[in-house]
């Protein structure tokens, strides 16, 4: 069974159709995705281990079955310089989450490499009754938010349609550089976008895959969150 057929059974076994943000982000690996190293810590003096093997400063997260938007319920902290911002960081993320969500299961919690700002961009897809899986792009923020602007192109897709994808919103400005900033690295988004692809056209019982945000840099690109929910399971 390959690594990503063990993850998707784990969460089958488990009732889940949601996947874990480790779980997500090592499919992504396996697809040669650049993401933030992690691991997982269920004690605070495991947590603080991950964080100096990872290396200062790191970002701390929930890691729940039952929370899917971490950030809107306190569970993520960035930022984390040292062991005892790591001890009052852990314990910070444990009272938040259980006073938004007090039944959530709590499996631990994320310890991950912070990942310097970049521009932040939405690679994402989902699935369209009629055309199967879609591929989406967009700019983080307001951009997708209130402007809506992103691009879609049903899977799977080629090199050219992933550019295209890229340079028909109306940020793309944003990413080749305005008011004297360094143009982003498209090809790395380019090659995001066919993985994705890729993950989507392998495993169609992905109904969602969310990368949101990837930062994109004047070299390379890193997807710092990722999530992907399955198809409930037929019976
Ligand atoms: P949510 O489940 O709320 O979407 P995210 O993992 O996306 O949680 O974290 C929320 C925000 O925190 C992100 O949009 C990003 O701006 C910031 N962030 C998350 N992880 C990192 C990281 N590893 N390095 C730097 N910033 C991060
Ligand atoms: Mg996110």
């Amino acid at each position: 069974m390959s690594k990503v057929d063990a993850i998707i059974a784990t969460a089958r076994s488990e009732n889940r159709t949601f996947l874990l943000e480790n779980e997500a982000k090592t499919i992504m690996q396996k697809y040669k995705i650049p993401v933030t190293k992690f691991s997982i810590a269920e004690t605070v003096e495991a947590a603080i281990q991950s964080a100096e093997q990872i290396g200062y400063p790191v970002v701390l997260k929930i890691l729940s079955r039952d929370v899917i938007h971490k950030s809107d319920v306190g569970g993520v902290l960035i930022n984390i310089k040292n062991a005892d911002e790591v001890r009052t960081g852990y314990q910070t993320i444990m009272s938040n989450v259980q006073k938004h969500k007090p039944n959530a299961k709590i499996k631990g919690i994320f310890v991950e490499e912070f990942a310097p700002k970049g521009i932040e961009v939405i690679i994402g897809a989902l699935k369209d009754p009629q055309f199967g899986p879609a591929l989406m792009f967009g700019i983080g923020g307001i951009f997708v938010e209130v402007f809506e602007d992103v691009s879609f192109r049903v899977a799977p897709i080629t090199k050219h349609d992933a550019q295209e994808m890229i340079q028909e919103i109306k940020g793309y400005p944003i990413l080749t550089g305005i008011r004297g900033q360094e143009a982003s690295d498209t090809t790395a988004l380019v090659n995001i976008l066919l993985q994705v692809s890729k993950i989507v056209t392998d495993y169609p019982v992905i109904k969602e895959l969310d990368l949101n945000p990837v930062f994109a840099y004047p070299k390379g690109a890193k997807c710092v969150d990722a999530r992907i929910i399955l198809e409930e399971e037929s019976t």
